[in-house]
């Protein structure tokens, strides 16, 4: 660890080249013992722009190869991944905080990822009928050119992955822009591809922030955007892109809710709930949020609670990712307490010794939270969990319902019959039944309601070949005697 903590400078990625121009920069620090590891340049719109030409100039070459050339590279880059696995957690850990299980989970996903990429030749075999005598019709998918992904600070491998794969074996060329809180993993994934053996241009990577964002939603040449990040961004990004006749799929925020029956097998749940709230220090878009118990969950309340002080910040619990995010997730407790909430387990004022300039907040449970207070609304993106009290499952559902948000809500019970009330009623894109982090996994996509998502479709599984690739319709007739009808 303490060997990659010297890191190299950001570049950006163009046309297989690494390159820095006089930029202004920014420090990349790592959340672990706020050391400054790095730096990025803030680029502009000509830097996008430098990008979108090397993507455009790839495009016609790239496009035009078979699926089987196109994913063997893909083949060679998951093997890079699972060869580099060490190394490319480290880099995680380090620059977004997680602990070791956590970061190495996501290249994990990000590796699965990849084999469902390896799979679209399988999976979209093209359409073809006789639709009159002597007549076909076929309908075959198209990339759609130059396509552009923003990306958050939360999964800094895994989110790219969430994109790129699928994005280029169908046949586009692509813009990533990463958070500029956690830029290096996906500089190192440039270097991979690379080494895969991926043509120049074909991937591209312009780091910064705002400015590129908007660079990005403006660009003429850019047919498509992906993004994944806050509900605030992702509603700038879609009405932006939109606005420049761009197709969008962005992902926003959450606040999710796991409802809580009687009859739920206390071990299971409490330690569900609490994984769920607590992993990756509560920066999941998949976080328990809140919990609704339903009539009498006292027992199962009093097992999370001791299950929560078996977590030991800097050890089983990471960092958050700045010290804002830090004073605003305590921000949010200090409220709940003044509003008359119950503090069952407070995480405020956390240090690691050792790591005194990083950024912890322990698990924190909060009860007797009421609809109307900010932590029953609002985001924390923190390990927090507030428990509101229903009296029966309608009321329970309500409280879901009630929620601006849509991406993630989970049940726990024995009884089929209610849990199906739930996956039936709650408003949100992923339901889990007995599950605290109910992500699904390919080929089956991933994406929220409401407020959680903009835009048509998901972002990763079958439903991302729609979102990456246009239909095109061909109607062929070769055999002259074919009878004249209406499609002479
Ligand atoms: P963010 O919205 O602050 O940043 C996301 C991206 O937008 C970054 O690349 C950033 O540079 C850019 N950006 C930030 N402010 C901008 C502005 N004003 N104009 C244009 N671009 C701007 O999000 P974050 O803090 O990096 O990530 C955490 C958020 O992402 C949480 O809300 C979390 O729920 C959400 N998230 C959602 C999902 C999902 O699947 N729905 C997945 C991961 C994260």
């Amino acid at each position: 660890m303490e060997a990659i903590a010297k890191q190299p400078k950001v570049k950006n990625f163009i046309n297989g080249k690494f390159e820095r121009n006089g930029h202004t920069t920014m420090d990349v620090m790592s959340p672990l013992d706020g050391r400054i590891i790095s730096n990025l340049p803030l680029s502009t719109y000509d830097d996008v722009d430098e990008a979108v030409k090397a993507a455009a100039k790839a495009f016609p070459e790239w496009s035009a190869m078979t699926f089987k050339e196109r994913v063997q590279i893909f083949f060679k880059y998951r093997s890079l991944l699972e060869q580099h696995m060490e190394e490319l957690t480290n880099l995680v850990r380090l620059e977004n905080g997680k602990t070791y299980g956590e970061a190495k989970a996501e290249v994990e996903k990000s590796m699965e990822l990849c084999e469902f990429a390896v799979s679209i030749p399988q999976v979209i075999v093209n359409e073809i009928q006789e639709v009159s005598k002597g007549v076909e019709c076929r309908i075959e998918r198209k990339p759609l050119g130059v396509v552009a992904c923003i990306t958050p600070f939360n999964f800094p491998n895994m989110v790219p992955h969430w994109t790129m794969p699928n994005a280029l074996v169908l046949g586009n060329t692509m813009v990533m822009k990463p958070s500029e809180l956690v830029p290096l993993s996906t500089m190192r994934m440039a270097e991979l591809l690379q080494e895969a053996g991926l043509p120049d241009g074909v991937f591209n990577i312009v780091n910064g922030g705002k400015e590129v964002v908007e660079a990005i939603c403006d660009h003429p040449d850019i047919e498509a955007v992906s993004f994944v990040g806050s509900t605030k961004v992702a509603k700038i990004v879609y009405k932006r892109a939109t606005s420049n006749l761009k197709r969008c799929v962005a992902l926003g925020g959450a606040k999710n809710h796991l409802l809580v029956l009687p009859d739920a097998n206390p071990e299971m749940t409490a330690n569900n709930v609490v994984a769920s709230m607590s992993g990756c220090a509560g920066q999941r878009c998949m976080a328990a949020s809140v919990m609704v118990g339903v009539d009498e969950v006292q027992h199962i309340i009093d097992r999370m609670v001791e299950e929560a002080k078996k977590i030991v910040p800097g050890e089983n619990l990471g960092s958050v990712i700045s010290a804002e995010a830090k004073a605003r997730i305590e921000g949010y407790i200090a409220d709940a307490e003044r509003d008359g909430a119950k503090l069952l387990l407070d995480g405020r004022n956390t240090t690691v010794a050792g790591k005194e300039g990083g950024f912890y907040v322990g698990p924190t449970i909060i009860d007797y939270v009421t609809t109307d207070m900010s932590v029953a609304r609002e985001e924390i993106f923190g390990p927090v969990i507030s428990i509101l009290r229903a009296k029966n499952l309608d009321e329970a559902i309500e409280i879901e319902n009630g929620s601006n948000y849509g991406n993630a809500a989970a049940v726990f019970t024995q009884s089929g019959g209610l849990a199906k009330q739930v996956m039936e009623r709650a408003s949100a894109g992923m339901i889990g039944v007995n599950i605290g982090v109910p992500v699904p996994r390919e080929p089956f996509s991933f994406g929220g309601w409401n407020e959680s998502k903009f835009g048509v479709g998901d972002i990763t599984g079958r439903s991302s070949i729609e979102f990456w690739t246009q239909n095109k319709k061909t109607t062929i007739k070769w055999n002259p005697e074919a009878k004249t009808n209406w499609m002479s």
